[in-house]
């Protein structure tokens, strides 16, 4: 059980990625005394990647773990209170709100910034699991430039899947799509895109059995079955990447906060202020569309300073800066 140092709190962030880390640093330089729930994956999505070569600041990369922990060291070093807890309620009917942890503490916070992210959609293979990070990856953006001139998987049929193939061309020789219907659900112009592109491949009504190979030596293949004949073949690759979409983590927030049809919080515009006045969204669980760690930690900058503002109007006094 956490021991919480107060009962009620300025600023409660919920989840531990770049977004609701970066809104901590900022609260608690803004002397708001935040406390942080880190939640089911302490880190975020980059605790499961291996090299970040994209965040700006580190020439030479650093890896995911390491990025994250140097972000909750920073947090830290200006009072940031965290715990390795999972918010299992928050009572939005309330002022301040009611917040309840999985194992039944409750306290109060005014404001809440909702940093829970989006976790990539994954198809639940052992091998998946086994290989992730090490040839298999949900992200395109991130991954794509250690796989020049290798040969490529990507498991998909929608936007994310055909703009992923179209990208990881730049780097691979060949990119082969891995579809489980004889449709894409992608739209035209995407998709267009992808068949344009001579370096892209479309395998249909299939799917993936088994991701090959080791922790040490990487992918190395994958073994796909047709669903219409049930036949099992193998391919060669060296890298899969899994584009079967995301999956916001909101399921705390349903019939309380305004989300769109895919289960995103929705934000106004170029704000992180929620449907609820007090609650704030950052990071991947509003965006699903750059779902980058620097445009998150963005995010969380913005929800840290969209916080402050509302507390200064709720105090009807100058906070400080
Ligand atoms: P999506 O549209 O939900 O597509 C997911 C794809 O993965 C579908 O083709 C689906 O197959 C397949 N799939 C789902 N579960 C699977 C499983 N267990 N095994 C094998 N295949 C599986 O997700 P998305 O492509 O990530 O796109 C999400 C949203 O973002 C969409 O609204 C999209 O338009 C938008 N987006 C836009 C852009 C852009 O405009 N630049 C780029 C990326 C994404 P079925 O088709 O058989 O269901």
């Amino acid at each position: 059980m956490p021991e919480l140092k107060k009962d009620l709190y300025d600023v409660t962030i919920m989840g531990s990625g770049p977004a609701g880390l970066t809104a901590a640093l900022y609260t608690a330089r803004a002397d708001l005394e935040p406390v942080l729930f880190e939640g089911p994956q302490p880190g975020g999505q980059l605790t499961i990647t291996t090299d970040v070569e994209n965040y700006p600041g580190f020439p030479d990369g650093v890896m995911g773990p390491e990025l994250m922990d140097r972000m909750r060291a920073q947090a830290s070093r200006f009072g940031m209170e965290n715990h390795i807890s999972l918010i299992q309620d928050v009572d939005t009917s309330k002022r301040p709100f009611a917040v309840t942890l999985d194992d039944g503490t409750t306290f109060e916070t005014q404001t809440l910034i909702v940093a829970s992210g989006a976790s990539a959609r994954l198809l639940g293979l052992e091998s998946e699991d086994r290989l992730m990070g090490h040839g298999v990856s949900t992200c395109a953006t991130c991954d794509g430039y250690f796989f020049r001139d290798d040969e490529l998987v990507i498991v998909g049929g929608g936007d994310s899947a055909m703009e992923e193939a179209t990208f990881l061309t730049k780097f691979a020789s060949k990119v082969t799509v891995v579809h489980r219907r004889d449709e894409l659900r992608a739209s035209a112009i995407m998709a267009q895109r992808a068949f344009d592109d001579p370096k892209v491949e479309f395998i249909w009504d299939s799917e993936l059995v088994e991701i090959l190979g080791s922790k040490d030596e990487g992918v190395t293949g994958v073994k796909i079955v047709n669903t219409k004949t049930d036949e099992i073949n193998e391919m060669p690759c060296k890298g899969v990447f899994i584009a079967i979409g995301h999956i916001p983590n909101t399921s705390i927030f349903e019939g309380k906060l305004e989300m769109n049809d895919d289960g995103y919080l929705i934000t106004k515009a170029d704000s992180s202020h929620t449907s609820e006045d007090g609650i704030f969204a950052v990071g991947d669980v509003q965006d699903f569309t750059y779902r980058q760690a620097v445009t998150a930690a963005g995010s969380g900058c913005k929800g840290a300073l969209d916080a402050e503002r509302y507390l200064e109007a709720l105090h009807a006094g100058p906070s400080s800066k």
